[in-house]
């Protein structure tokens, strides 16, 4: 597996040069776009990584697999997709049309419209430092704290997602005040993590919600169930469906430059690569998936 790894991250660095880091937050244009690592976890135990696994990072979008999560828990499916629809969109991840459009309700969890509606489910039940305590639970991370000067650096330039935040309001389809749900979500996108971390929380929801050290049912087999299938189909925004065709891993990306990745009943994959594709995903997590994806028959349909 090392030796596998080794060989996935030096794939990776090759394409470093090809994308760019995000810079619309002007605190994550300071990252490295250089920086790569990898950190795979399996079901007996094991734990492997290679490059800069250890560096922190702000988990951005892959935090709306944390809430989606929490939500769910907190108020079950069909109420949670009562608001929110399970479709991909086909749009970018901070797209406003359909909602600007006839949409009544958000696309799918894992654009920001309907990441939004969820802290807006959210944010009623539970503080932003309760939400902080789940995530470390779920990510097996106590050191996960939040990022201040990214966080500031969102609000200061967040006028988009103010904006989506208003139309889902007209739409009746926020749960709290428009200020309220975008704290939480830009707080919840604000958060450091690892590659490692995501490593962590990838193989709690391949190992259906059971967190392999202790043997403890941290979330909900169902719970688990409609993350992974949201993530299958809509986790990489408009790349999603040409990734679950090339690499057939259910993986949710954030603009931070991470990759959360669930190979069923077998392994976490956490990626930290913080050049962008033009879609908004890690253009080395991306190789390095596709590259492992086809090493370890990790596609889902193989
Ligand atoms: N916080 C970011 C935003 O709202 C998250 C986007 C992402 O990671 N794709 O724009």
């Amino acid at each position: 597996m090392q030796h596998i790894l080794d060989k996935a991250l030096r794939q990776g660095r090759s394409v470093t040069g090809l994308g760019e880091v995000a810079s619309y937050i002007p605190e994550l244009s300071k990252a490295d776009k250089n920086h790569v690592g990898v950190c795979v976890m399996d079901s007996v135990g094991g734990c492997f990584e290679a490059g800069d696994a250890e560096e922190r990072f702000t988990i951005q979008s892959i935090s709306k697999v944390v809430s989606l999560a929490v939500a769910l828990e907190l108020y079950g499916m069909e109420a949670v997709f009562g608001q929110i629809g399970m479709e991909p969109s086909g749009d970018a991840f901070n797209s406003i049309v359909k909602l600007a459009g006839d949409a009544s309700r958000p696309y799918n969890p894992m654009v920001n419209s309907g990441a939004i509606a969820v802290a807006s489910f959210i944010a009623p039940e539970l503080t932003f430092d309760e939400m902080l305590e789940r995530t470390r639970e779920m990510c097996g991370d106590p050191d996960i704290v939040l990022n201040e000067a990214v966080y500031h650096s969102e609000m200061a330039t967040t006028s988009r997602n103010r904006a989506i935040s208003y139309l889902l309001e007209s739409k009746g389809v926020l749960r709290c005040g428009v200020d309220e749900a975008l704290e939480l979500y830009i707080k919840m996108c604000s958060l450091n993590v690892t590659a490692r971390s995501l490593a962590y929380l990838g193989l709690l929801l391949a190992n259906g919600g059971i967190r392999l050290q202790d043997g403890k049912q941290l979330l909900q087999p169902e719970t688990v169930r409609v993350v992974k299938s949201i993530m299958h189909t809509c986790g990489m925004y408009d790349g999603s469906g040409e990734f679950a065709v090339r690499v057939g891993v259910p993986t949710k990306s954030g603009v931070g430059g991470g990759l959360l990745s669930v190979v069923n009943k077998r392994m976490g994959i956490g990626i930290f690569g913080p050049s962008l594709d033009k879609k908004g995903n890690s253009i080395a997590g991306e190789k390095i998936l596709q590259f492992l994806s086809a090493q370890m028959k990790l596609h889902v349909f193989d």
